[in-house]
């Protein structure tokens, strides 16, 4: 079952977060008709950005994670809220490469080299912008990278996603580590220990793991607590006002175009693809608050 659990442990020197998001990561990958590869890389995305979002302070944030880098997968946007609803977007879903010599698919590959650019949107005030260089593409070692950066948190990343022979997502999820200034030498080495002898986020979920049980290993030998659990999950806010918005915004002279040309229109959100179609006399009526 989905879940993100919020770990502390007792003394304070880390707290963790320890996510199954098979079912959100499936939705998605499935929404956008992802290839393995392409999937993978989304996936990674999709769990990050949702453990992410549980750090925003109030309902009206949104943190956005957007991977852009010179692969064949092209753009990958997640945006999370406080609450583990996430929805995200990707630029090129058909793209795979072949496995990798390990035999894994090869999302450093199709990510390449680029950007990792964080955005915290506080309502109407100014986002918070963070742009950090790809180190790997491989997602969880550039969002580590960004955490001890941009947030002088030195953390460990992992996520996973494991894409069957057909195609069909099977498990994902993963997992942050994050330290915090009680943390002394020893609690390092344990934890450096603790993930060094560690399964992969995959192959704990194809044991049937839950959330609590990767934490209970990932976490051994530690007195820790689990704060909060969140349930996430897919969720898009597009509407037909939103849409609406977006065909006033091209501005007369094309509005003017496609009543001419098409005599309609149809948006479809590059979110969750749901398709909005507007007739003729929509568009006229939207063409009157249209400027030039
Ligand atoms: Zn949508």
């Amino acid at each position: 079952m989905d879940k993100i659990l919020r770990i502390t442990e007792k003394s304070g020197a880390f707290r963790a977060f320890v996510a199954d998001t098979g079912s959100l990561v499936r939705y998605a990958v499935k929404i956008h008709g992802a290839a393995p590869t392409a999937a993978a890389a989304f996936g990674r995305t999709i769990t990050a950005a949702a453990i992410m979002g549980l750090d925003l302070k109030t309902k009206d944030e949104s943190l956005s994670l957007q991977i852009n880098g010179d692969g064949a997968v092209g753009g990958i946007v997640a945006v999370a809220d406080m609450q583990g609803r996430v929805r995200g977007y990707i630029e090129n879903p058909h793209a795979d490469l072949p496995l990798r010599a390990d035999n894994k698919l090869d999302v450093g590959g199709a990510v390449g080299n680029g950007h990792l650019t964080v955005v915290r949107s506080l309502g109407h005030n100014k986002p918070y912008v963070s742009r950090i260089e790809l180190q790997t593409g491989e997602i969880a070692e550039d969002i580590a990278y960004y955490f001890s950066v941009s947030q002088q948190t030195p953390s460990v990343v992992a996520l996973g996603v494991l894409v069957d022979v057909d195609y069909t997502v099977k498990n994902a999820g993963g997992y942050f580590i994050q330290l915090l200034p009680n943390a002394d030498e020893q609690v390092i080495s344990k934890l450096e220990a603790n993930v060094y002898t560690l399964e992969s986020v995959t192959d704990m979920l194809s044991r049937g793991l839950s959330a609590e049980q990767m934490a209970r290993e990932l976490l051994l030998g530690f007195d820790y607590t689990v704060l909060m659990e969140h349930i996430p999950q897919y969720c898009c806010n597009c509407s037909k006002t939103r849409m609406e918005r977006a065909l006033i915004s091209l501005g007369k002279k094309e509005l003017e175009a496609i009543i001419v040309e098409d005599g309609k229109a149809e948006l479809n959100c590059q979110f969750c693809k749901k398709s909005y179609l507007f007739d003729k006399d929509e568009l006229e009526k939207l063409l009157k608050e249209a400027t030039d």
